[in-house]
């Protein structure tokens, strides 16, 4: 088969055609024939070798990239129950947890060390056929593309379960911080949660794109104006929470300081270099400071129904040939597989806004 393969750590990717096809190992696995997959920031970290110590063994290099995996079922275990062949899927990154852990055993199956991730340190979706774990993969509706899918797999699923972990009620607010493939989803989740949303950015490409959304912000905040600049627009004292969806050292600061006395600060992003959090953060203003690992099977399962509903398009009965927007959207920009280098020079570009994802086949 084609695919991207990892074939030394620091390394441009390797486009390959005769990769051997994987196979189903274990009785809950299923074979996917890749539509699409998703470009994700973590893709650089995997690239340079960040997360080598978790591969197995047996399972190094070469490492075919990219988590967010979409396509149809091509063959399934003999103990799955939940997808069958033909079926439309999309899939999140992790594979084969133990059971046996302690985090497997208090049901919190998400964190299990034993486990494997596509595409971070195990094969990926980068390529023409991929194999995943069931009790991971979400059926999907037939009104939602595999372009839409893909980041939902796992920008969609870290953000919509970065506002769970915030625990905020509607009506409450919240900070987006970073306005990238997560934030303009999470924007939008957040809308739809009946919650007040705050999208900082220091690039103006990603703060026009969520304006132009139907479920746009309540305000988009430039960071190059200052955090005091912030709180004097959105009035008040900041926000019940804070989401971080950016790896700039500098946004932490700034969003510590966004953030209401008593509120929620939610790590999502996966700075290099330490988080610096002040003491009076946490003692003076009683910040809760929690992090968020990308999602279960049921909080992305939600999401996956939320944008199912809310993620029509709406047709005039008045002009029947026009039909516009209504709901969530997920803004991607597609390349074709072989296109890697063109996606990964795009994603480094000052204007670049909204997701960008491979499509693998044409013919699913
Ligand atoms: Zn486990
Ligand atoms: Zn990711």
């Amino acid at each position: 088969m084609k695919g991207l393969q990892i074939t030394e750590w620091k390394k441009p990717y390797k486009f390959s055609t005769d990769i051997p096809v994987p196979k189903i190992e274990t009785p809950t696995e299923i074979l996917i024939k890749i539509a699409v997959a998703g470009y994700c920031h973590t893709e650089m970290m995997v690239q340079n070798g960040e997360f080598a110590s978790r591969m197995k063994a047996n399972n190094g290099l070469p490492l075919i990239p990219s988590h967010e995996a979409t396509g149809v079922v091509v063959e399934i275990g003999s103990g799955v129950t939940r997808v069958n062949v033909g079926d439309r899927v999309a899939s999140l990154p992790i594979k084969n947890t133990c059971g046996e852990c302690n985090d497997c055993k208090k049901g919190l199956v998400k964190y299990c060390e034993n486990a494997d991730h596509n595409g971070v340190f195990a094969n990926g979706a980068a390529c023409e056929y991929m194999v995943a774990d069931e009790a991971w993969t979400i059926p999907l509706p037939s009104s939602i593309t595999f372009e839409a899918a893909a980041p939902l797999m796992c920008a969609g699923a870290t953000i919509y379960s970065g506002l769970k972990v915030a625990n905020l009620k509607s009506g409450q607010s919240v900070a987006i911080i970073g306005v990238g493939a997560l934030g303009h989803l999470g924007a939008q989740f957040a809308k739809c949660m009946g919650l007040k949303v705050v999208c900082v950015d220091a690039r103006q490409a990603p703060l026009d794109l969520v304006k132009s959304l139907k479920y746009a912000p309540d305000y988009t905040i430039d960071a190059m104006k200052g955090v005091e600049w912030a709180l004097q627009e959105i009035g008040g004292e900041g926000v019940d929470a804070t989401l971080m969806a950016t790896d700039a050292i500098p946004a932490y600061s700034y969003g510590l300081q966004l953030t209401k006395k008593h509120g929620t600060f939610v790590v999502m992003g996966q700075p290099f270099d330490p988080i610096p959090i002040p003491f009076n953060q946490l003692i003076f203003r009683n910040l809760t400071v929690k992090g968020s690992l990308i999602s279960d099977l049921e909080s992305a399962t939600e999401m996956v129904k939320i944008v199912a509903e809310k993620g029509k398009y709406h047709i005039n009965i008045v002009k029947a040939a026009y039909s516009f927007f209504l709901g969530i959207e997920v803004r991607t920009k597609t390349y074709p597989l072989e296109d890697i280098k063109r996606l990964m020079q795009d994603y480094h570009k000052e204007d670049h806004a909204g997701k960008l994802v491979l499509r693998v086949s044409d013919n699913v």
